[in-house]
C-alpha cells in the first residue's frame, strides 16, 4: 500500500524556433531534469516526451507513493488514454509510466497552462530554457512527423525566396509597396475583381497606362503627369502625392498625401 503522502510533479514540453525542450520538475522530491530536443518535435510530441521523463525519474527515485503528474497538454493525455498506441515516442511514454506504476500509483492530471501556478511556471520556464539549448545527444531522438517535414520544406523555401527576392535587382516600386510577399496579404488581394486585381498589381509593379511606363514602351512622348502637369506621372506620384488627387485621396486615406508606407499599410480595396 502506497503511504498517504502525495507527491507532485509537474511535466512541460516547449516548442520554439530554436528547438524543442522537454523538463520535469518537482519540489519535493527535488526533481530539476530538462531534456533539450532538436527542431523535429511537435509540441505534442515534447510533452510526451516530458511525461516520459517524468516516470523515468519515479522509477529510478521514488516507490510506494500516491504521485500527480501534472500536463497542460490535453492533446497529450488523451493520445495516452487510447487503446493503440499510433507511434513509438508514444509506445515508449506508456510502457515508461507502467512501469512506474509498478511500484507507485500514479495519477496524470491536466492544469490549465500559464493560470499564475509559481510551480507551472517553474516548470515553464525549464522547458522554454532547455527547447533554446542544442541537443545532447545525437539527432533525430524522434522520428519526425510528414507534417513537421512539410512544414520545415515551406519554411526553407519561404527563406530561399525572400533571399532571392532581396538579391533581385529591380522592382522598387514594387519592393516598396509590398516590402516582403505575405500570404495574408495575398488573399485580400485574391478576393478583389478580377479587373480590380489587374488595376492594382499594375500599380504597384508600375506597369500601368502611366506616361513614365508609357515612355519607356515608346508610346508616349512624355512622362509629364496628365493631373498635375508637374511632376513623373508614376506610381508612387499617382499613389501618393498627385495633387490632382489629393479630394479623392483625402476621402479614401484621410490625407491629402501619404508615403508609401501608407499603401503598404492600406487593403488592397482602397488602392
Ligand atoms: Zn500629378
Amino acid at each position: 500500500m502506497p503511504d498517504e503522502t502525495i507527491l507532485q510533479l509537474w511535466v512541460d514540453g516547449s516548442r520554439r524556433e530554436t528547438g524543442s525542450g522537454a523538463s520535469v520538475y518537482s519540489v519535493e522530491p527535488t526533481i530539476k531534469v530538462s531534456k533539450p530536443l532538436e527542431i523535429w518535435p511537435t509540441a505534442l510530441q515534447a510533452e510526451l516526451v516530458a511525461i516520459s521523463l517524468a516516470a523515468e525519474e519515479i522509477s529510478n527515485k521514488i516507490s510506494n507513493k500516491k504521485i500527480i503528474i501534472y500536463c497542460d497538454c490535453k492533446q497529450a493525455l488523451l493520445s495516452l488514454g487510447r487503446y493503440r498506441c499510433s507511434s513509438s515516442l508514444l509506445e515508449d511514454c506508456h510502457n515508461n509510466l507502467c512501469e512506474a506504476a509498478a511500484s507507485n500509483e500514479i495519477t496524470i492530471c491536466w492544469t490549465k497552462g500559464h493560470s499564475g501556478n509559481k510551480l507551472y511556471d517553474m516548470e515553464d520556464n525549464l522547458a522554454r530554457k532547455s527547447a533554446g539549448e542544442p541537443p545532447r545527444s545525437p539527432e533525430p531522438f524522434i522520428a519526425p512527423t510528414i507534417r513537421s517535414l512539410i512544414e520545415l520544406r515551406k519554411e526553407e523555401t519561404r527563406k530561399q525566396f525572400l533571399t532571392y527576392w532581396d538579391r533581385t535587382p529591380g522592382c522598387r516600386e514594387a519592393k516598396e509597396a509590398l516590402m516582403y510577399p505575405d500570404p495574408k496579404r495575398t488573399d485580400l488581394f485574391m478576393r478583389l475583381s478580377r479587373k480590380n486585381l489587374r488595376l492594382v498589381i499594375g500599380l504597384i509593379i508600375s506597369h500601368w497606362h502611366l506616361q513614365k511606363h508609357l515612355l519607356n514602351m515608346g508610346i508616349s512622348n512624355t512622362d509629364i503627369c496628365r493631373g498635375c502637369g508637374e511632376e513623373e506621372e508614376s506610381a508612387e506620384h499617382i499613389l501618393c502625392d498627385c495633387v490632382a488627387l489629393q479630394t479623392l485621396r483625402l476621402s479614401i486615406f484621410g490625407d491629402i498625401q501619404i508615403r508609401m508606407s501608407g499603401i503598404r499599410a492600406a487593403q488592397p480595396g482602397q488602392i
